[in-house]
């Protein structure tokens, strides 16, 4: 099949329904579903600017296998300018949401590719699981599926004894081994895209050896969302039903997180990567290449999200006619430094792309890494700055209904500027509030401190990983130490 219109998307959901439960109900019909519909139709016209005449030729490429038009996120980079490419048509994807959809389905997408292209990764100790790594992912790409996925283990405590997430009841892990495949019970967080999603990768979070069975919380595996014994709870929507006028952003950008739940749910062989195989799940994003294609998809996200928002900053330093107060100039001169790193790191990444050894053209990770770790401290920040930039004028906020009731007039009169009528101001504001101050956007910036994991133990990680000795040694030849 070649790449999926918005129509096929949305039917893919209606034909397949996950057990999807919001605010104690099940959901039958995600596409229509008030406080999901409008998020799917996002994800859809994703999928329609796939076949748009004019940019079709940069959001596919010709599958190899199929011979028909597949989607780019899928392609395997073998040279710099299918990197390039790729990260083009990222960039359509990001801009239409202005970064807001976290979870395009390019997310995942380059993660099968890497792991495809690392199948003898998967195949070490079980030569099978290599050639499922490769038919996943031409299954993925063929039928262009949305994937939504899930690392982290749901935890009772984060105390000492607690912190592997491997030694608790509640933790996913596997229940009986059987000839044709594996049993699984327990919780997993956070699927962001659940219920919007065709399929759920199930890979691993670290697994310590803390207890002899710890074999069984190590896994990596993807299933159809509809499988038998998975549900997927959500929490409360921030689409309300307003309009796009009054919630810019929550009307359209609903991307839902969810908790997913395994009641003894069978994988099938052919559906698992690895099984059992602490050292292999515990390496794999990093040994696969995937965390580095991974990062190029964040970090692509990141550059359109800053655009925005320093977009809106400027917008309402124009409505206001504040561009002349040297603190307004300031706090919008951050706004582009932040946008700039994110820029450069990109663009860094992919100066310096290399072969890595499973023949894959491959970012470099020291300059994804970042602006990784900077982002979740920026992001707040680039908020903070358009609420210093709005202060009342973000709850100055007449809604759509004001504008076509009797007092319109007078509403659209006081709110005039200079240049700018009052609805015009209000539209700008509108959009500011729902980044820096509505629900959605608190959401967006605990997404942005948390979703590729917890900021302080990455920091941790790249102390201990990060080649210090090179800068010491400069320095104690300064300093003439031996
Ligand atoms: C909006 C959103 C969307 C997300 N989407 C996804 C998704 O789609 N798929 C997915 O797999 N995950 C997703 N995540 C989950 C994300 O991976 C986790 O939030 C992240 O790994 C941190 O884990 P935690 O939330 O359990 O935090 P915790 O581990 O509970 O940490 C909470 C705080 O305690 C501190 N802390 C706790 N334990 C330790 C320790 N041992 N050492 C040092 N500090 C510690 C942390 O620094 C942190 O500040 C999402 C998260 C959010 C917020």
């Amino acid at each position: 099949m070649p790449a999926r219109s918005g129509k096929q998307y949305l039917q893919g959901l209606k034909d397949n329904s996950a057990e999807v439960w919001l605010e104690g109900e099940r959901v039958r019909d995600v596409t229509s579903h008030p406080g999901l519909r409008r998020g799917a139709q996002s994800v859809a016209n994703l999928y329609d600017l796939q076949l748009d005449a004019w940019v079709s030729d940069e959001m596919t490429y010709t599958s190899q296998t199929s011979g028909e038009q597949v989607g780019m996120s899928f392609v395997v980079p073998r040279t710099l300018e299918d990197l390039e490419n790729r990260r083009k048509m990222m960039t359509r994807w990001a801009r239409t949401s202005g970064g807001m959809l976290g979870r395009t389905p390019d997310y995942l997408n380059v993660i099968l590719m890497a792991c495809a292209e690392a199948s003898s990764y998967f195949g070490a100790n079980r030569p099978e699981f290599a050639q499922n790594a490769i038919s996943y992912y031409q299954h993925a790409r063929e039928n262009d599926l949305a994937l939504t996925h899930t690392l982290v283990n749901v935890r009772r405590t984060r105390s000492a004894q607690g912190t592997t997430g491997t030694d608790e009841d509640v933790a996913l892990h596997i229940t009986d081994e059987r000839d044709d495949g594996i049993v699984v019970k327990g919780a997993r967080v956070l699927a962001t895209l659940g219920p919007l999603s065709d399929e759920i990768m199930v890979f691993p979070s670290t697994v310590l050896r803390t207890t002899e069975d710890a074999w069984r919380y190590a896994f990596a595996f993807c299933i159809p969302c509809n499988t038998p014994g998975l549900k997927f709870v959500c929490r409360e929507s921030f689409d309300i039903g307003r309009s796009n006028f009054d919630h810019p952003l929550g009307s359209r950008f609903e991307e839902m997180d969810s908790i997913v739940l395994f009641d003894d749910v069978f994988i099938p062989w052919e559906r698992v990567y690895l099984s059992g195989d602490i050292e292999l799940c515990n390496t794999l994003f990093v040994a696969t290449g995937s965390e580095a294609h991974m990062m190029h998809q964040v970090i692509t996200k990141n550059v359109a999200k800053s655009e925005f928002l320093l977009g809106v900053a400027c917008l309402m330093v124009e409505s206001l006619g504040s561009g002349g107060i040297p603190q307004v100039q300031e706090r919008v001169a951050e706004l582009i430094l932040d946008m700039g790193v994110m820029k450069a790191c990109l663009r860094a990444s992919e100066a310096d792309a290399k072969f890595d050894q499973w023949g894959v053209v491959a970012p470099d990770k020291d300059h994804l890494e970042v602006a990784r770790n900077l982002f979740p401290r920026m992001y707040p920040r680039m908020t903070e700055l358009l609420q210093l930039l709005g202060s009342s004028n973000l709850m100055m906020l007449p809604t759509e209904a004001d504008f076509e009731s009797p007092i319109q007039s007078e509403v659209n009169d006081i709110l005039a500027t200079d240049d700018l009528s009052g609805l015009h101001r209000v539209k700008v504001f509108r959009l500011a509030w729902d980044i820096a101050a509505s629900s959605f956007g608190s959401r967006q910036t605990l997404y942005e401190r948390f979703f590729f994991g917890d900021p302080t133990r990455r920091a941790i990680s790249l102390y201990n990983s990060y080649d210090k000795q090179p800068v010491m040694d400069r320095v104690k030849e300064f300093l003439e130490l031996d």
